[in-house]
């Protein structure tokens, strides 16, 4: 079978820093894949790379079975790619629903996209209870809901999370990290970057630990989570 993402050897350079130095994974459809590491290993612009956002100066990108090499970004997302970018980059003075909508820019099944609206509703009650409020008045962590659900509304067959924990109270990191739980029971393809190592080796079905651009560990997020060195450079033991 073969994989929804592959990513071989790639290679990505700011100018003449190289921020990705060949690596290579795979996502199957139905699994939560994570990328883990510390600050600047590479992980956003592994992601920005594969959105079509940044370009690879070497390697290949197959999604879906189709090579993405020079796929402008947009026609990425029209090819079942979602990306809910680190920072979240909602927009702060339209409305959740409009937010909601503007995921779905590239469809024209009205009511298909009125059940997905209804859909982010049902999976982040709160999203629903304020819609008709500017976006901008949500916490941090419904502001990630919303991302997360506006990334939803292009239908994607694989969901990429840049870092939805971070900057959240312990309780909504627990509340993203069920619903991705609740995505992949729902049938979701996910690569998942995050810097709470613990969170995301917990829920992968495959990790891979990046360091400066590289790929130095990958396996089963459950094994990793019981490696000795992961446990003692990410998970801050000793
Ligand atoms: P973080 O969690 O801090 O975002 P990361 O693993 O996602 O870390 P990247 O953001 O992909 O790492 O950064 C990888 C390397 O590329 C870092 O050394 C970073 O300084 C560098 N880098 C990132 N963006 C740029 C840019 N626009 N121009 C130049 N260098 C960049």
């Amino acid at each position: 079978m073969t994989a929804l993402l592959e990513v071989e050897d790639l290679r990505v350079a700011y100018g003449k820093i190289e921020a990705v130095k060949g690596i290579s994974f795979s996502v199957e459809a139905g699994q939560v894949v994570t990328l883990i590491g510390t600050n600047g290993a590479g992980k956003t612009t592994t992601l920005r790379t594969l959105s079509g956002l940044l370009k690879p100066s070497s390697g290949q990108i197959l999604f879906d079975g189709k090579p993405l090499h020079g796929v402008p970004a947009h026609k990425i997302v029209s090819l079942g790619l979602a990306h809910s970018p680190e920072g979240r980059h909602i927009f702060p003075r339209l409305t959740i629903a409009e937010n909601l909508q503007l995921g779905a820019f590239l469809r024209t099944d009205k009511a298909g996209i009125e059940k997905d609206i209804q859909r982010a509703y049902d999976l982040f009650p709160i999203l629903g209870e304020r819609r008709k409020q500017a976006a901008g008045t949500l916490s941090g962590g419904e502001q990630q809901m919303l991302a997360m659900g506006r990334a939803l509304m292009s239908q994607p067959k694989l969901l990429m999370l840049d870092e939805p924990s971070m900057g959240l109270s312990p309780i909504m990191m627990q509340k993203i990290m069920e619903t991705i739980v609740e995505l992949k029971a729902q049938g979701t393809t996910i690569l998942l970057v995050e810097q709470n190592a613990q969170a995301a080796l917990s829920l992968a079905d495959e990790a891979h630990v990046m360091e400066v651009g590289t790929i130095k560990l990958s396996g089963p997020g459950r094994e990793l989570l019981h490696d000795e060195s992961v446990r003692k450079t990410y998970l801050g033991e000793d």
